[in-house]
């Protein structure tokens, strides 16, 4: 075995490593390793979570029965099909959105058709709206605008792949025990070896640059047993948004979904151990593939100070989202108005005790500061929703977890001795 010609170190020292009579050797420290596992120890280069790009575009027929818009408000390219008439963008509203030719574009595969209706999406809005005491005026004056909700299609890009992970861990058993006048330490050094594979189906990453993934995100899941092939007449009476976000981008979201998943999945399985860390991890993935869908989303924005705020509610399953900032007129006003309520309600009990004097009342102070901070702190709470998505859990495809490497294996150990000290001792 050409050992000589790798140069591995000690892993408790860090001191070069030779080979004697089958071992690995540190002349350093002492410590002795099987040539197995420092080998083990080894995660090689490169990996990546790649996925081939889809290829079909519009057809001349899709062509003909297709028309599409540009909104001359903010940009964005849209399409429906031919006998439908869009009189307003669904983002931004506006009015004046421009016919344009259908040129190029992948083509979706699948579509999933609206199952919740316009007077059920208006009824998600208004319930959210209930006792939200810090939503700011604008979006409240927005509810006059639940009738201006539009329907939308997203398109989304699906990412399917079967995942490897070679991941190595350092692993430690930390003993205590007590030894006469000594408290010992005992650390047991672990090398930690998991390797698997897991097939992850239909991860959606949206393909609308309009809107932000932590509201795509967090209207997931869809149900893609609903879906049906994509062609123009299924678009009727709703505008479509193009995949406008550059495919390496969303590829790069999906790939790190895939990568967590499967990072968590290997490390669950490392147990019985004080302390794990992660030492090296080689993730690569294969038969990656990417189909474009089109997803319902019903859809209200409103712009304050520039910045357009979207609610959104998914039109399968009903799930709304949003991304509100609390008001902060309505924050300090509420701030206020509990601090003086509780204040002013301790310093009455105080006075009822006869126990009004300057330190009370700062103890007074201070929880009635505190509780205005859980007020406004939990209604601001109340308004937020949207939250991105940090791995793909939940398409996983199942069953598709298995463990091939499961590898644990001793190292080396560290002593650490400390002198008790006693509590009588002279000195
Ligand atoms: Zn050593
Ligand atoms: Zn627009």
């Amino acid at each position: 075995m050409p050992v000589s010609t790798v140069a591995y170190n000690c892993p408790a020292c860090g001191a070069p490593l030779a080979y004697q009579g089958g071992k690995l050797v540190c002349a350093a420290c002492g410590n002795q390793y099987d040539l197995d596992v420092i080998e083990a120890m080894q995660v090689a280069d490169g990996g990546g979570v790649a996925f081939a790009a889809p290829e079909e575009t519009f057809t001349d027929g899709d062509a003909q029965q297709m028309q599409a818009y540009i909104c001359q408000g903010c940009g964005a390219e849209l399409m429906t099909e031919d006998t439908t008439t869009a009189t307003e963008c669904p983002y931004c509203g506006s009015p004046t959105i421009l016919p344009e030719r259908i040129e190029g574009g992948v083509r979706p595969e699948y579509v999933v058709p609206f199952v919740v209706t316009k007077e059920q999406a208006q009824q998600q809005f208004t319930e959210y709206f209930k006792g939200k005491k810090l939503m700011p005026n604008v979006f409240l004056d927005g509810r006059n605008r639940i009738s201006e909700m539009r329907r939308l299609f997203v398109p989304y890009w699906l990412f399917d792949c079967e995942a490897r992970a070679d991941i190595v861990y350092d692993a430690q058993k930390r003993q205590v025990r007590r030894e006469g006048d000594w408290e010992v330490t005992y650390t047991d050094h672990y090398i930690v070896r998991r390797g698997g594979t897991m097939g992850f189906d239909a991860i959606p990453v949206d393909g609308s640059e309009k809107l932000d993934n932590a509201i795509t995100e967090s209207l997931e899941p869809y149900d893609l047993s609903a879906a049906v092939p994509f062609e123009p007449a299924v678009l009727a009476g709703a505008l479509a948004d193009h995949a406008d976000v550059d495919a390496a981008a969303c590829e790069a979201r999906a790939a790190q979904r895939v990568e967590n998943s499967i990072a968590q999945a290997m490390r669950s399985t490392v147990t019985g151990y004080t302390n794990v860390m992660e030492r090296g991890r080689n993730i690569r993935a294969e038969g990656g593939r990417v189909t474009p869908v089109l997803m319902p989303v019903w859809l209200i924005t409103t712009e304050k100070e520039g910045k357009t705020y979207t609610f959104a509610i998914n039109g399968q399953t009903g799930k709304l989202t949003c991304d509100v900032p609390a008001d902060t007129g309505k924050s300090l006003l509420w701030g206020f108005g509990t601090f003086a309520g509780v204040f002013a309600l301790c310093a009455a009990i105080l006075y009822a005790m006869a126990m009004m004097e300057s330190g009370t009342l700062l103890i007074a102070g201070i929880i009635a500061l505190v509780a205005a901070f859980i007020v406004v702190g939990g209604l601001t709470a109340q308004l937020r929703q949207a939250a991105h998505q940090s791995a793909a859990a939940d398409y996983v495809r199942s069953g598709s977890f298995s463990l091939d490497v499961r590898y644990d294996r001793f190292l080396y150990q560290n002593v650490q001795r400390r002198r008790i000290e006693q509590p009588n001792q002279k000195r």
